[in-house]
């Protein structure tokens, strides 16, 4: 069994709450929207969102912000995001188990979020990742078993030598378990349970550590 080198993290509902995003798309937008047009927040809301809902979150515009302010007829998104900051709001246990897991692994953020969107984000969280994948930005999709096979080439490692972490059954589990890596499903609800379920970072790296060392023992047999 290979050696654990890399952890691979998703980013929303993982390290940080949605909350940003969220207000980002259904308050910040509408909010300048209402103001371009001159109507109430309420009326540009409820515009704003049909319009979302037209495009669907199976497209990859749906993802890109830049796309949106230029159908809106708005401008500056960047400064929208970095107003939003205020917003963000990282999981209690998350900057101390990042900065144990970086002593002994190179971490990395994959994710479904749009580049810009995580630039924040990461700044937030803190510098402890070699490299940020966003699988919208990168490949224009979701992630896929091809998207966590990219990390493994870019990042210089083999599947096996990769867990990935996340708080979406598929993106964070089925896919990058069909890639051949070790995944994680972290359930911060508490709803589900069994072997390859975590209920919150700490508890990830108990699982991590217990791997590590079955890993290391048999690669010294
Ligand atoms: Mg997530």
């Amino acid at each position: 069994m290979a050696t654990i080198k890399v952890v691979s993290l998703d980013m929303e509902g993982t390290l940080v709450t949605l909350t940003y995003s969220h207000k980002v798309w259904h308050e910040g937008i509408p909010d300048l929207y209402a103001r371009k047009v001159g109507i109430g927040f309420r009326e540009a809301k409820r515009l704003v969102q049909q319009q979302y809902d037209d495009v669907g979150e199976a497209r990859p515009e749906w993802y890109d912000i830049n796309y949106w302010f230029t159908r809106f007829g708005l401008s500056d998104p960047q400064r929208l995001l970095e107003d939003y900051g205020r917003e963000l709001a990282i999981y209690p246990e998350v900057k101390a188990t990042l900065q144990r897991l970086s002593k002994d692994y190179c971490l990395v953020v994959a994710s479904n979020s749009a580049r810009d969107f995580l630039q924040v984000m990461t700044k937030a969280v803190g510098n402890s990742f070699k490299t940020v994948f966003s699988a919208i930005s990168d490949g224009g999709q979701l992630k896929t078993e091809g998207f966590f096979l990219r990390i493994c080439r870019e990042t210089g490692v083999t599947p096996a030598e990769v867990v990935h972490v996340g708080d979406h059954l598929e993106y964070d589990f089925h896919a990058p378990r069909r890639a051949g890596l070790h995944a994680f499903h972290l359930d911060r609800s508490q709803k589900t349970s069994g072997d390859s379920v975590v209920k919150d970072l700490e508890e990830f790296e108990e699982r991590l550590n217990e791997l590590s060392a079955i890993s290391t023992q048999r690669s010294g047999d």
